[in-house]
């Protein structure tokens, strides 16, 4: 290798999180032990889920459950439906599960599932049988206040609801606290649907507040038009900002005058996908190079790497997606002064949400949207001000700040009780 060429770069997401743990858990003060507890999920389940598929042929679909530590309470998780799911994407999902729950203070360790399939090519009833087959084959380590699924990638409240109903009927009581994200019929939280976006657009002001931009006029590019892109895209094109490209699996958008956001939204299925539409479509990676002030990353992991991290040209990136920036990414972009919230950070409202929605299926007793703003609001403002100011105390980036703050509770919660 000649100096001055990048090193290959690590894009396993769970070994890239363990480099990033191990300095938090160290800057912290912890030893070896404490890493070595910490580095793996605590428990990891593989299941096997047989789906009589439309045609009448059978497929035997591969799913993980992962729950990383549970020191501090149950734990709590998405699962997504996506043909790329991997065994160490979901723990290094975990993980990071674990982190955003640590920085919101909520009494939760990090879970995380997934399943091998492209819901985009089943049908509803195909994909109701991976739901429940799904809950069936892990129903013995998930519950209430074992271990709380979520939505994720591909998945939504209509999928949380076949679950839900599955798990009510093998325990044979009605469970709405088993799962969160469900439509609001069965026990969802209000303003669940828009929560991660919500506290993206937080992190989103907060961020363009210390960098000094202006919001109104600012020019936003998002990747991705799901759950959380697709609404962050209108939350920012009603405030005054100009969202300029947005994108999808096949393809990106872009017009320097801004998109019209809402006919987009009216357009787009219910996977985001809406490119397809389009003839003048530009690529996913033009899309991030764009010349704009924010940047969020809305989709998968390691779309920000080594490769393309110098040609970003946003001030503030905020990951709204899971693992978007690789660590060598993470720094390229601090370096060259761009303000990175970390996803552990940026998208902590989904989960924010699916507590106050846990909660209230708990108590029985339900909260009007406002209620909900106000205490998600609250919330993510005190986890943002947490992990700056960590940040700029230490002078390190937001990811290794985010990553002390949110260990720090669950490795005292271990110490407490005596496992390491
Ligand atoms: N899947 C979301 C996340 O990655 C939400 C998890 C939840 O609501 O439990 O944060």
């Amino acid at each position: 290798m000649t100096s001055g060429e990048p090193s290959a770069e690590n894009l396993n997401v769970l070994t890239s999180t363990q480099v990033v743990v191990k300095e938090a858990l160290s800057r912290l003060g912890y030893g070896k032990e404490m890493y070595d507890l910490l580095k793996e999920p605590l428990r990891f389940l593989t299941v096997r889920i047989p789906v009589h598929m439309d045609d009448g042929s059978v497929n035997v679909f591969t799913g993980y459950r992962a729950q990383h530590n549970d020191a501090i309470g149950p734990t709590k998780g998405g699962i997504r439906f996506h043909p790329d799911v991997t065994e160490d994407e979901v723990k290094a999902l975990s993980i990071w599960m674990s982190i955003k729950c640590g920085i919101a203070n909520l009494p939760y360790g990090g879970g995380k599932g997934g399943v091998i399939c492209d819901p985009r090519e089943m049908s509803f009833k195909e994909q109701e049988q991976i739901a429940r087959g799904y809950v069936r084959a892990i129903s013995q380590i998930v519950g209430p206040t074992k271990d709380i699924p979520a939505p994720d990638v591909m998945t939504n409240s209509q999928v949380m609801a076949w679950m839900m109903d599955e798990y009510s009927r093998i325990r044979e009581f009605d469970s709405p606290g088993f799962i969160t994200g469900k439509p609001i019929v069965l026990g969802g939280s209000q303003g669940r649907d828009t929560s991660t976006a919500r506290g993206v657009a937080i992190c989103i002001r907060e961020a363009a507040k210390v960098q000094n931009i202006d919001l109104k006029g600012s020019r936003v590019v998002v990747q991705g038009f799901g759950n959380a892109g697709s609404y962050l895209a209108k939350f920012m094109h009603d405030s005054g900002a100009k969202v300029i490209g947005i994108s999808d699996a096949y393809g990106a958008l872009h017009d320097e005058n801004g998109l019209d956001i809402d006919s987009l939204l009216e357009r787009r299925d219910s996977f985001g996908t809406v490119t397809k539409l389009f003839k003048n479509t530009i690529s996913n990676q033009e899309l991030l190079e764009l010349n704009c002030d924010i940047l969020v990353p809305a989709a998968i992991e390691n779309q920000i790497t080594q490769q393309n991290a110098d040609r970003i040209q946003a001030k503030i990136v905020v990951e709204a997606a899971n693992g978007p920036t690789t660590p060598d990414a993470t720094k390229i972009l601090t370096d060259k002064g761009v303000l990175l919230v970390p996803d552990v950070l940026g998208n902590a409202g989904g989960v924010i949400v699916s507590y106050f929605e846990w909660v209230q299926n708990n108590q029985g007793f339900y909260w009007t949207e406002k209620e909900v703003m106000e205490r998600l609001e609250e919330v993510m403002m005190h986890s943002f001000e947490t992990v700056y100011h960590t940040s700029q105390a230490r002078t390190i980036d937001m990811r290794l700040a985010a990553y002390m703050v949110g260990l720090r509770r669950m490795a005292e919660a271990i110490e407490l009780r005596g496992w390491v």
